[in-house]
Protein backbone atom coordinates (compact mmCIF):
# COMPACT_ATOMS: atom_id res chain seq x y z
CA UNK A 1 0.00 0.00 0.00
CA UNK A 2 2.75 2.16 0.57
CA UNK A 3 6.41 2.02 -1.10
CA UNK A 4 9.47 4.30 0.19
CA UNK A 5 12.63 3.34 -1.71
CA UNK A 6 15.46 5.41 -0.89
CA UNK A 7 13.90 8.77 -0.01
CA UNK A 8 16.46 11.77 0.70
CA UNK A 9 15.44 15.33 1.62
CA UNK A 10 17.63 17.93 2.81
CA UNK A 11 16.79 21.67 3.87
CA UNK A 12 20.00 23.46 2.32
CA UNK A 13 22.88 21.75 3.65
CA UNK A 14 21.21 19.75 6.26
CA UNK A 15 20.36 16.23 5.32
CA UNK A 16 17.23 14.97 7.40
CA UNK A 17 16.49 11.89 4.79
CA UNK A 18 19.11 9.81 4.16
CA UNK A 19 17.59 7.25 2.35
CA UNK A 20 14.67 5.73 3.73
CA UNK A 21 13.23 2.71 2.34
CA UNK A 22 9.69 1.54 3.92
CA UNK A 23 7.35 -1.11 2.70
CA UNK A 24 3.56 -1.08 4.39
CA UNK A 25 1.24 -3.48 2.97
CA UNK A 26 -2.72 -3.27 2.79
CA UNK A 27 -3.84 -3.32 6.58
CA UNK A 28 -0.42 -3.14 8.31
CA UNK A 29 -0.11 -0.97 11.35
CA UNK A 30 3.62 0.47 11.32
CA UNK A 31 5.02 2.37 14.24
CA UNK A 32 7.81 4.79 13.49
CA UNK A 33 9.90 5.90 16.72
CA UNK A 34 12.97 7.67 17.43
CA UNK A 35 14.48 10.64 18.67
CA UNK A 36 13.56 14.19 18.62
CA UNK A 37 14.75 15.23 14.87
CA UNK A 38 15.42 11.98 13.21
CA UNK A 39 13.51 13.04 10.83
CA UNK A 40 10.32 11.41 11.29
CA UNK A 41 7.94 14.21 10.82
CA UNK A 42 9.77 15.11 7.52
CA UNK A 43 9.51 11.69 6.31
CA UNK A 44 5.26 11.62 7.16
CA UNK A 45 5.45 14.37 5.01
CA UNK A 46 6.79 13.15 2.52
CA UNK A 47 4.83 10.85 2.18
CA UNK A 48 1.89 12.81 0.76
CA UNK A 49 4.44 15.49 -0.76
CA UNK A 50 4.07 18.48 1.50
CA UNK A 51 7.62 18.24 0.98
CA UNK A 52 9.97 17.77 -2.29
CA UNK A 53 12.06 15.13 -2.63
CA UNK A 54 15.93 15.34 -3.37
CA UNK A 55 15.77 11.40 -4.36
CA UNK A 56 13.88 8.96 -4.29
CA UNK A 57 10.52 7.42 -4.81
CA UNK A 58 7.19 7.19 -3.13
CA UNK A 59 3.64 4.70 -3.71
CA UNK A 60 0.66 5.20 -2.30
CA UNK A 61 -1.87 2.51 -3.77
CA UNK A 62 0.51 2.39 -6.84
CA UNK A 63 0.34 6.13 -7.37
CA UNK A 64 4.61 7.69 -7.63
CA UNK A 65 3.66 10.39 -5.41
CA UNK A 66 4.30 14.11 -5.87
CA UNK A 67 6.07 13.72 -9.79
CA UNK A 68 5.41 12.20 -12.92
CA UNK A 69 7.93 10.46 -15.17
CA UNK A 70 8.24 12.03 -18.41
CA UNK A 71 11.12 12.02 -21.22
CA UNK A 72 13.51 9.65 -18.13
CA UNK A 73 12.74 12.60 -15.97
CA UNK A 74 11.00 13.25 -12.91
CA UNK A 75 8.66 16.46 -13.14
CA UNK A 76 5.98 17.48 -9.79
CA UNK A 77 2.67 16.93 -10.17
CA UNK A 78 0.00 19.92 -11.12
CA UNK A 79 -1.47 20.95 -7.92
CA UNK A 80 -4.96 19.00 -9.08
CA UNK A 81 -3.32 15.74 -9.37
CA UNK A 82 -1.39 16.32 -5.75
CA UNK A 83 -4.82 17.09 -4.35
CA UNK A 84 -6.44 13.91 -5.72
CA UNK A 85 -3.50 12.14 -4.40
CA UNK A 86 -3.38 13.79 -1.24
CA UNK A 87 -7.14 12.54 -0.80
CA UNK A 88 -6.50 9.18 -0.43
CA UNK A 89 -3.74 10.08 2.34
CA UNK A 90 -5.28 10.82 5.58
CA UNK A 91 -3.07 12.51 8.41
CA UNK A 92 -3.14 13.21 11.79
CA UNK A 93 -0.81 15.66 13.23
CA UNK A 94 -0.23 16.88 16.86
CA UNK A 95 -1.80 19.22 17.19
CA UNK A 96 -5.33 19.42 16.09
CA UNK A 97 -5.77 21.68 12.99
CA UNK A 98 -9.73 22.26 12.89
CA UNK A 99 -11.28 24.85 11.46
CA UNK A 100 -12.13 27.02 15.02
CA UNK A 101 -15.49 28.35 13.32
CA UNK A 102 -16.75 24.83 12.26
CA UNK A 103 -18.50 22.82 14.55
CA UNK A 104 -17.15 18.72 14.71
CA UNK A 105 -19.93 18.34 12.58
CA UNK A 106 -19.16 21.03 9.93
CA UNK A 107 -15.11 20.25 10.42
CA UNK A 108 -15.90 16.63 8.81
CA UNK A 109 -18.32 17.26 6.19
CA UNK A 110 -16.01 19.75 5.01
CA UNK A 111 -13.71 17.52 2.56
CA UNK A 112 -15.99 15.21 1.22
CA UNK A 113 -18.60 18.33 0.22
CA UNK A 114 -15.83 20.99 -1.01
CA UNK A 115 -13.43 18.30 -2.05
CA UNK A 116 -15.31 15.22 -3.05
CA UNK A 117 -18.26 17.50 -4.14
CA UNK A 118 -20.77 15.68 -2.28
CA UNK A 119 -24.26 16.26 -1.41
CA UNK A 120 -24.62 18.62 1.59
CA UNK A 121 -27.12 15.41 2.94
CA UNK A 122 -24.90 13.18 1.76
CA UNK A 123 -21.91 14.72 3.39
CA UNK A 124 -23.76 15.11 6.92
CA UNK A 125 -24.78 12.05 6.75
CA UNK A 126 -21.60 10.45 6.33
CA UNK A 127 -20.36 12.64 8.79
CA UNK A 128 -22.57 11.54 11.42
CA UNK A 129 -21.51 8.30 10.93
CA UNK A 130 -17.86 9.16 11.62
CA UNK A 131 -18.65 11.24 14.67
CA UNK A 132 -20.21 8.28 15.73
CA UNK A 133 -17.43 5.86 15.17
CA UNK A 134 -14.88 7.88 17.13
CA UNK A 135 -17.15 8.48 19.89
CA UNK A 136 -18.43 12.14 19.79
CA UNK A 137 -22.05 12.22 18.37
CA UNK A 138 -23.24 14.03 21.47
CA UNK A 139 -20.59 16.65 20.58
CA UNK A 140 -21.17 17.20 17.25
CA UNK A 141 -22.67 20.56 17.24
CA UNK A 142 -19.95 21.77 19.50
CA UNK A 143 -16.72 23.85 18.26
CA UNK A 144 -13.35 23.11 19.04
CA UNK A 145 -12.43 25.71 21.75
CA UNK A 146 -15.50 23.83 23.29
CA UNK A 147 -14.37 20.41 23.11
CA UNK A 148 -11.20 18.85 25.17
CA UNK A 149 -7.61 18.22 23.55
CA UNK A 150 -8.84 14.82 23.48
CA UNK A 151 -12.21 15.37 21.66
CA UNK A 152 -10.73 17.80 19.34
CA UNK A 153 -8.57 14.81 18.07
CA UNK A 154 -10.89 12.36 17.26
CA UNK A 155 -12.31 14.96 15.74
CA UNK A 156 -9.62 15.87 13.36
CA UNK A 157 -9.61 11.93 12.76
CA UNK A 158 -13.11 11.88 11.91
CA UNK A 159 -12.60 14.40 9.72
CA UNK A 160 -9.21 12.43 7.40
CA UNK A 161 -11.38 9.31 7.36
CA UNK A 162 -14.08 11.49 5.81
CA UNK A 163 -11.81 11.40 2.64
CA UNK A 164 -12.10 7.44 2.53
CA UNK A 165 -8.73 7.51 2.36
CA UNK A 166 -6.46 4.30 1.88
CA UNK A 167 -3.92 5.02 4.47
CA UNK A 168 -3.40 6.89 7.65
CA UNK A 169 -0.70 8.76 8.74
CA UNK A 170 -0.48 9.92 12.47
CA UNK A 171 2.56 12.57 13.76
CA UNK A 172 2.36 11.92 17.54
CA UNK A 173 -1.14 12.32 17.84
CA UNK A 174 -0.90 11.96 21.58
CA UNK A 175 1.81 13.50 22.49
CA UNK A 176 0.06 17.14 23.24
CA UNK A 177 -2.45 16.02 25.55
CA UNK A 178 -2.89 15.43 28.82
CA UNK A 179 -2.35 12.00 30.14
CA UNK A 180 -6.04 11.01 30.94
CA UNK A 181 -7.02 11.94 27.54
CA UNK A 182 -4.18 9.69 25.47
CA UNK A 183 -6.29 6.96 26.08
CA UNK A 184 -9.50 7.55 24.45
CA UNK A 185 -7.48 8.63 21.04
CA UNK A 186 -5.20 5.85 21.26
CA UNK A 187 -8.23 3.54 21.60
CA UNK A 188 -10.15 5.24 18.81
CA UNK A 189 -7.11 4.61 16.54
CA UNK A 190 -6.67 0.68 17.66
CA UNK A 191 -10.42 0.39 16.88
CA UNK A 192 -9.01 1.83 13.13
CA UNK A 193 -6.65 -0.94 12.83
CA UNK A 194 -8.78 -3.63 14.09
CA UNK A 195 -10.64 -2.62 11.14
CA UNK A 196 -8.52 -3.17 8.72
CA UNK A 197 -6.86 0.50 8.24
CA UNK A 198 -3.32 0.72 7.11
CA UNK A 199 -1.42 2.99 9.22
CA UNK A 200 2.06 4.67 9.83
CA UNK A 201 1.83 6.09 13.53
CA UNK A 202 4.49 8.35 15.21
CA UNK A 203 4.77 7.39 18.55
CA UNK A 204 6.15 7.77 21.87
CA UNK A 205 3.48 5.25 23.51
CA UNK A 206 5.04 2.00 22.95
CA UNK A 207 2.20 0.38 24.67
CA UNK A 208 0.48 0.88 21.83
CA UNK A 209 3.28 0.08 19.50
CA UNK A 210 3.17 -3.58 21.05
CA UNK A 211 -0.52 -3.95 21.00
CA UNK A 212 -1.53 -2.27 17.93
CA UNK A 213 1.88 -2.03 15.45
CA UNK A 214 2.59 -5.26 12.95
CA UNK A 215 5.59 -3.94 12.54
CA UNK A 216 8.41 -1.34 14.43
CA UNK A 217 11.12 1.23 12.88
CA UNK A 218 13.20 2.65 14.56
CA UNK A 219 14.64 6.16 13.03
CA UNK A 220 17.99 7.82 13.94
CA UNK A 221 19.77 10.85 11.92
CA UNK A 222 17.79 9.96 9.07
CA UNK A 223 18.43 6.38 8.46
CA UNK A 224 16.00 3.35 9.15
CA UNK A 225 18.44 1.61 11.74
CA UNK A 226 16.16 -1.04 12.69
CA UNK A 227 12.81 -2.57 11.78
CA UNK A 228 11.36 -5.53 13.37
CA UNK A 229 8.11 -6.78 15.19
CA UNK A 230 7.37 -4.65 18.04
CA UNK A 231 7.80 -7.72 20.57
CA UNK A 232 11.52 -8.54 18.73
CA UNK A 233 12.66 -4.28 18.41
CA UNK A 234 11.56 -3.69 22.18
CA UNK A 235 12.44 -7.35 23.83
CA UNK A 236 15.82 -7.66 22.08
CA UNK A 237 17.08 -4.69 20.21
CA UNK A 238 19.62 -5.59 17.87
CA UNK A 239 21.31 -2.36 17.40
CA UNK A 240 23.02 -0.13 20.08
CA UNK A 241 21.58 2.89 18.99
CA UNK A 242 17.62 1.65 18.99
CA UNK A 243 18.75 0.15 22.71
CA UNK A 244 20.35 3.11 24.29
CA UNK A 245 16.99 5.11 23.02
CA UNK A 246 14.66 2.50 24.70
CA UNK A 247 16.42 2.53 27.64
CA UNK A 248 15.24 5.94 27.86
CA UNK A 249 12.04 5.75 27.08
CA UNK A 250 10.83 2.17 28.22
P1 LIG B 1 10.42 15.33 16.79
O1 LIG B 1 10.43 14.02 17.51
O2 LIG B 1 11.00 16.43 17.63
O3 LIG B 1 9.09 15.69 16.21
P2 LIG B 1 11.30 14.53 14.13
O4 LIG B 1 11.95 13.19 14.14
O5 LIG B 1 9.88 14.59 13.68
O6 LIG B 1 11.47 15.19 15.58
P3 LIG B 1 11.75 16.39 11.97
O7 LIG B 1 10.70 17.36 12.38
O8 LIG B 1 11.47 15.53 10.80
O9 LIG B 1 12.18 15.46 13.21
O10 LIG B 1 13.07 17.21 11.73
C1 LIG B 1 14.28 16.62 11.32
C2 LIG B 1 15.32 17.69 11.13
O11 LIG B 1 14.95 18.51 10.03
C3 LIG B 1 15.49 18.63 12.32
O12 LIG B 1 16.85 18.90 12.44
C4 LIG B 1 14.72 19.85 11.89
O13 LIG B 1 15.25 20.99 12.49
C5 LIG B 1 14.92 19.86 10.40
N1 LIG B 1 13.78 20.49 9.67
C6 LIG B 1 12.52 20.04 9.63
N2 LIG B 1 11.74 20.81 8.86
C7 LIG B 1 12.56 21.80 8.38
C8 LIG B 1 12.37 22.91 7.52
N3 LIG B 1 11.17 23.18 6.96
N4 LIG B 1 13.44 23.70 7.26
C9 LIG B 1 14.65 23.44 7.80
N5 LIG B 1 14.89 22.40 8.61
C10 LIG B 1 13.88 21.58 8.91
MG1 LIG C 1 8.15 15.27 14.59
Amino acid sequence: MVRALGVRKSFGDLEVLRGIDLDVAPGQVVCVVGPSGSGKSTFLRCLNHLETLQAGRIWVDGDLVGYEERNGQLHVLPEKRLRAQRAKIGMVFQRFHLFPHKTALDNVMEGPSAVRGMSGADARELAGDLLDRVGMSDRSHHYPAQLSGGQQQRVAIARALAMSPKVMLFDEPTSALDPELVGEVLGVMKDLAADGMTMVVVTHEMGFAREVGHDFVFMDDGVVVERGTPADVLGAPQHERTAAFLSKVL
